[in-house]
């Protein structure tokens, strides 16, 4: 059994935590995680918690997968490692490739292998600068990402990502010619319209930058589907497509960030496919192993490939880890295993629809005033007085940190749920069954209660 007490006590020793103060951890002491299977993790205590998050959006296949440990073996001792940068390649990485082009839209048929999603998102930083140099066309250096973003931890990745804590600790702002435009959320933005409208006038402000900056400048607008780690921001229907008429009115790259979205968490292989969109470069991380591996990409559209492959040259870009034949090896039997399983339809006719009708239920407590699902991500808002309409509710004083406390209700009653502000959201394991969606959302209802009872104290 693990010494609970021993870990967490090296653990405040020695252990700086990812977006975490350090210091407070260090007094109340870490949970430590020993164990998965299925939706579930258990602490070293043997307090077994439902993830509700999938570790941090990526255990789509579930936890304790024995045949992508197998898998994982079986590589490690063939070829443990080998790197792609001087004329080498290896066998899991090319058939990972080719499948990575069975499974994304017509026009992808290149991968660029990197070892995370910030990565992918450096990567395409120089696809991007590339391809614009030779078109002809250095002047256009700017790329438009939105507010709110998390597009990675690189300096690159924080400076594309709209998250103004991450800028503050970084030497120099952000990286020099990268704008943003404001996100998508009706809830915030969209008083007086309806949804359908707001999608339009969300999608304006990145014409109103096109246009600000300068229509020959511009690069490439940069965007995840749906937006994750700023909420489970869920676009308007209309959102999208005003999007990719835009850039391709003005000759834009589109950059899809499908850290998230991407190997199905929406219902289909892409967010892209989900909202018919066709862009020219979509990151990949996260669900491309399930997590069990770290692995990234891009995945390179045909508009963008084309163009440096024929021109030849080298592409001054890489890593150790790209294309590493384990990661490829786990990635290969985890989309096989979505494939065998038939994951994605699942989640498309069956759960998805069963989450978005029990989560949608949660709509008439007291304290949510809006409830809402895409595939299998999903938020509500925690809300002082519920209004006719969602701009008519009246919000908490954040300081009182009423998602803070939503969240150690969750966690103290068996199930990982996350707090973006008052922002409650969930992304559970694609393998989530109508079963386990009641257990799920009656926990959700029960910590609801117990907040609203909080509240009253
Ligand atoms: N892009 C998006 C949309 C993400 O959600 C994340 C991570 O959460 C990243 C990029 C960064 O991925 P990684 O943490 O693998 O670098």
């Amino acid at each position: 059994k693990v010494d609970t007490k021993a870990i967490q006590a090296l653990d405040a020793k020695h252990y700086m935590h990812a977006f975490t103060d350090t210091k407070s951890l260090g007094q109340v002491g870490a949970r430590v995680i020993v164990k998965g299977q299925g939706i579930y993790i258990w602490d070293s205590e043997g307090k077994r918690l439902l993830d509700g998050m999938s570790g941090l959006w990526c255990m789509n296949v579930g936890y304790g997968r024995t045949t992508i440990a197998d898998a994982v073996h079986a590589q490690m001792q063939e070829l443990p490692y080998y790197n792609s940068f001087f004329q080498t390649t290896n066998v899991p990485a090319v058939q990972l490739a080719a499948k990575l082009v069975e499974i994304s839209p017509a026009h992808f048929n290149h991968v660029f292998f990197a070892g995370s999603g910030s990565e992918g998102n450096d990567t395409n930083l120089r696809l991007i600068r590339r391809y614009w140099d030779l078109k002809g066309a250095k002047e256009r250096n700017i790329i438009i990402s939105r507010e709110n973003a998390y597009h990675g931890s690189t300096i690159a990745g924080a400076s594309l990502g709209g998250m103004s804590g991450m800028h503050d600790q970084q030497i120099g702002v952000t990286i020099p010619n990268i704008v943003h435009i404001g996100q998508p959320y009706y809830v915030e933005g969209g008083k007086g319209k309806t949804p359908e409208e707001f999608g339009l006038v969300a999608a304006g402000w990145l014409e109103q930058k096109i246009l600000e900056v300068g229509a020959e400048r511009v690069a490439a607008f940069i965007a995840e589907p749906v937006q994750g780690a700023g909420g489970v921001i869920i676009p308007p229907s209309t959102y999208w497509p005003e999007i990719q008429r835009i850039c391709d009115k003005y000759g834009i790259l589109l950059v899809a960030d499908e850290v998230i979205c991407g190997f199905g968490r929406l219902g289909t292989w892409f967010g892209s496919d989900y909202f018919g969109i066709k862009p020219d470069l979509i990151t990949f991380a996260k669900g491309v192993t399930s997590g069990y591996i770290p692995m990234g990409g891009v995945l390179v559209g045909d508009r963008v490939a084309d163009v440096l492959i024929e021109h030849g040259g080298d592409f001054n870009h890489g890593f150790t880890y790209s294309g590493h034949p384990v990661a490829a090896a786990a990635a290969l039997e985890n989309i096989r295993i979505i494939q065998e399983e038939k994951l994605i339809e699942k989640v498309h006719n069956e759960t998805g629809p069963y989450l978005a009708k029990k989560f949608g239920e949660l709509n008439d407590h007291p304290l949510v005033s809006i409830a809402e699902t895409c595939g299998f991500v999903a938020g509500l808002n925690l809300v002082k007085k519920k209004g006719p309409t969602l701009h008519e509710c009246e919000a908490f004083d954040s300081s009182l940190e009423v998602g803070m406390i939503c969240r150690g209700h969750m966690f103290g009653n068996g199930m990982i749920m996350r707090a973006v502000g008052d922002r409650m959201i969930i992304a559970p394991p694609l393998v989530t069954t109508v079963e386990q969606i009641d257990e799920m959302v009656g926990l959700i209802r029960f910590c609801l209660d117990a907040t609203l009872e909080d509240l009253k104290k």
